[in-house]
């Protein structure tokens, strides 16, 4: 995307259940182009819940509130149709495809968002070469076979050629080594100075060693229970999460439920 566009994903209020349990208790989170926001938090938190309901993962119902981009309800469309519009997620797990080529989703996904797809093999070779992934698997099925390292590798570099407004990162960081990790995190903050907002939640803050963030928010039971500096980022490392945990209270009463709104059902 170009680097003078503004755009804005807005979480309010959000509430999310998976398989009938409330994990999400109201999240409210804004970041715009350009924007880096690290999302921390321990095991269990409801980080991969929060990336999950962000792009309409069947199974995860919202339960209240609303995420927007540019002010239109992101969470009334498709999973396709959210992708189309700018939000992209790299999974803490990418998923295998087998019998469908890496080259062939980017083609398609181009064309759907109403670009060409010439010339997209040298864009591929000059991102694979800038992410270090072997121009082999270019031409392979999606991830798999792949080492974990490859996996983010290539998930980034979909990233990279899709240019997609925000991207969501679920632990960049896991799975894969600390060479495969600098070249994913430093592509991502390359395309963040371009122009890309980011969400970036992660465990551990390894990742902001090449990915800056902007701000830092805490998640803890599925609330964000301090939001800060980078600096923030620096004292869970040394201190871990002890102090945010238990600082709110319980989950709140049934009564508190909006009703589920299941937006996967249609
Ligand atoms: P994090 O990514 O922060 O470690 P998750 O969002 O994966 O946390 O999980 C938050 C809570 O939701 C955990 O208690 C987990 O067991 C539960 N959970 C997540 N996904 C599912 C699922 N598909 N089915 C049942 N429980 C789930
Ligand atoms: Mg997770």
């Amino acid at each position: 995307m170009s680097g003078n566009e503004r755009h804005t994903l807005e979480i309010r209020g959000l509430e999310a259940a998976v398989e009938g349990k409330q994990i999400l208790f109201g999240v409210d989170l804004t970041v715009s182009s350009g924007e880096v926001h690290a999302v921390m938090g321990p095991n269990g938190a409801g980080k991969s819940t929060l990336s999950a309901v962000l792009l309409g993962r069947p199974g995860y119902h919202v339960l209240a509130g609303s995420v927007t981009l540019d002010g239109e309800d992101l969470l009334a469309l498709p999973t396709w149709k959210r992708a189309a519009a700018g939000v992209h997620l790299i999974m803490q797990y990418p998923t295998e495809v087998p019998g469908v080529k890496l080259d062939d989703v980017l083609a398609e996904a181009l064309v759907s968002r109403g670009r060409s797809a010439n010339g997209l093999e040298n864009l591929l070779r000059a991102e694979a070469a800038r992410i270090g992934l072997d121009t082999e698997l270019l031409h392979r099925a999606l991830n798999v076979d792949l080492s974990g390292g490859e996996k983010k590798r290539n998930e980034t570099l979909q990233l990279a050629v899709l240019e997609p407004k925000f991207a969501i990162l679920d632990e960049l960081d896991s799975g894969l080594d600390i060479d495969a990790l600098r070249d994913c995190a430093r592509r991502v903050e390359a395309a963040s100075n371009a122009g890309l907002g980011v969400l970036a939640i992660t465990h551990y803050s390894r990742l902001f060693e090449e990915l800056r963030p902007d701000t830092v928010h805490i998640l803890v039971r599925g609330r964000v229970v301090a939001s800060g500096s980078p600096e923030l980022a620096d004292e869970l490392e040394r201190d871990g999460y002890a102090k945010y945990l238990g600082s709110e209270p319980e989950a709140p009463a049934a009564g508190k439920r909006t009703g589920l709104d299941d937006l996967f059902a249609r």
